[in-house]
């Protein structure tokens, strides 16, 4: 159950397949078939008997789909990035499992695999229900902002989808000089940022993300304080965080860093509707959306100028770091960070939580950022949401192709639609990625759909065909020897 590109370090561990359909008696053909055996034993394979019926039943689901995504995948002309996601990993590897072999091998898995057409309906179908999925939304928001004039003057405040939309994608930001925002600080100027080796962090969204990074902050010993709409007090409990159900409540608690782990479309109106008059004058924003200029440009648009901005993207979640962030893209564009040592330390102390789990941590502009995640993290999440509604089921004889497809799905099942939702809406060629994969899929079925009328043709007419053309030949060279002959001009 393995190939060149597979298998091409060692065949430890690999699985290795047979059935001992015919094997003679006498010692001398047992021996020789035990010796042939013994070849891939060596080599540490994992030996699988079993029939090849049965093979074929186990196979038949995860061979010709892994084959069919990875061909897929090729097609797109997906490229490593710097700051490649695990589940973006998978895709490459995928890619470069599959790439390699011929397409007669892929075409011979699709004819002798009984339910290869059916997958090939069933991806079809799967493909189809995430893009109604997702323009059924698209087509409710926009139907909403258009007809609905009761809502209109609401949804224009409170959608974050419109207003996060346009400068996400507009290229004149807002900068934070520009704008004046009523603002309090009575009492509060008092600059002092605490001791930061404990860091008190408040966590503002406490859902799936939000918990998983408090796990490690309360680790380290951080102060984590948090703040969602939905109750969390007991979860917060056995992380040893102090939950607050009113935002006004945290902001008293003067926290030195505000993390918001929002989703991306709420981060708007969870924003606007913080009580930054209750913060310390010097407090450091910190956001970890998995995209960064909307973020960016938010906070500019909307702090106070005396807050610091950091702008971070942990490249992993809740499934790919579960075992820890050793060796983990974290991204990070410290924005507007005062000068004072104070704060400069203050953000130090923040990335350091990252650094500390032995995160790779890499500085680069929000811009930057969005420019490499735009080929990569939408394509990876769409790909792991279609093959999650296949419900694939991992064999007993898995390739390793079929184990990255079932590891894509584990990496991008526990996460929200409004996160994949999110990504489709601010990701600006998100659309155009949609496209590229149904033009690839379809270009797929079309090369096989074409061989296969080809060789039914081919079955079916071959020989009357073949009949018709020698007789077609024939009329054609009577005709042209009558039409060069001087009777011919009598007869016509
Ligand atoms: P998510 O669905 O993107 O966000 C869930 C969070 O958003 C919850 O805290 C939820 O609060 C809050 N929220 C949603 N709608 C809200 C609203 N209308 N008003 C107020 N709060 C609202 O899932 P997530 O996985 O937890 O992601 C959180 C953020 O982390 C996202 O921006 C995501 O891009 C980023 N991120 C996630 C991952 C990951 O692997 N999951 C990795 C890197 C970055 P309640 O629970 O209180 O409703």
């Amino acid at each position: 159950m393995f190939g060149p590109q597979s298998a091409k370090q060692s065949w430890k561990d690999l699985f290795f397949v047979y059935e001992k359909v015919r094997i003679g008696n006498e010692f001398s053909r047992v021996q020789r078939c035990e010796q042939f055996l013994g070849i891939f034993q060596s080599e540490g394979c994992k030996m699988v008997e079993m029939s090849c019926q049965e093979h074929d039943k186990l196979a038949a689901g995860s061979q010709f789909m892994t084959h069919t995504v990875g061909r897929v995948l090729d097609m797109l002309g997906l490229e490593s990035t710097p700051i490649n996601t695990k589940g973006y990993e998978t895709l490459l590897d995928l890619v470069e499992n599959t790439c390699r072999d011929s397409f007669d091998l892929y075409y011979g898995l699709f004819l002798y695999n009984k339910s290869a057409l059916e997958m090939v309906e069933r991806l079809d179908l799967a493909f189809d229900a995430l893009r109604n999925e997702l323009f059924g939304r698209l087509h409710h928001v926009v139907r909403k902002q258009l007809f609905d004039n009761g809502e209109k003057v609401k949804s224009v405040h409170d959608s974050s989808y419109q207003n996060g939309a346009a400068s996400a994608f507009s290229s004149n930001a807002l900068r934070y000089q520009d704008v004046t925002i009523p603002y309090e600080f009575k009492g509060k100027i008092s600059g002092s940022v605490d001791d930061n080796s404990k860091l008190k962090v408040a966590i503002v969204g406490f859902g799936n993300f939000g918990q998983f990074l408090a796990k490690t902050l309360a680790r380290q010993g951080r102060s984590v304080l948090a703040y969602s709409r939905t109750d969390y007090r007991d979860a917060a409990q056995k992380l040893g965080v102090s939950f607050f159900s009113d935002a006004n409540d945290l902001c008293e608690e003067h926290p030195e860093v505000i993390l918001l782990c929002t989703s991306i479309l709420s981060t708007e109106k969870v924003l606007k509707s913080m009580p930054f008059q209750r913060l310390k004058r010097s407090t450091l924003f910190v956001d970890v959306l998995s995209v960064k200029e909307f973020p960016r440009n938010l906070f500019l648009q909307h702090l106070p100028p005396e807050f610091d901005i950091l702008c971070t993207h942990p490249m992993f979640g809740p499934e790919s770091g579960k075992n820890g962030w050793n060796e983990l893209p974290f991204v990070f564009d410290k924005v507007r960070i005062g000068n004072d040592e104070r704060r400069v330390a203050r953000c130090n102390s923040f990335l350091d939580i990252f650094a500390r789990e032995g995160c790779r941590m890499v500085e680069m502009t929000c811009a930057e950022h969005d420019w490499h995640a735009a080929g990569s993290q939408f394509i990876t999440h769409t790909m792991g949401r279609v093959l999650e509604k296949l419900q694939l089921e991992s064999t007993p004889i898995n390739t390793k192709g079929y184990e990255t497809l079932l590891k894509l799905v584990e990496n991008t099942a526990g996460d929200s639609f409004e996160l994949y939702y999110g990504l489709f809406m601010y990701t600006v060629n998100a659309m155009e990625q949609l496209e590229r994969m149904d033009f690839a899929f379809e270009s797929l079925k079309k090369q096989l759909f074409g061989r296969l009328h080809g060789v039914l043709r081919k079955e079916l007419f071959g020989d009357s065909e073949k009949l018709e053309v020698l007789q077609e030949k024939s009329v054609r060279k009577n005709g042209a020897a009558l039409s060069s002959s001087p009777e011919s001009v009598k007869i016509s």
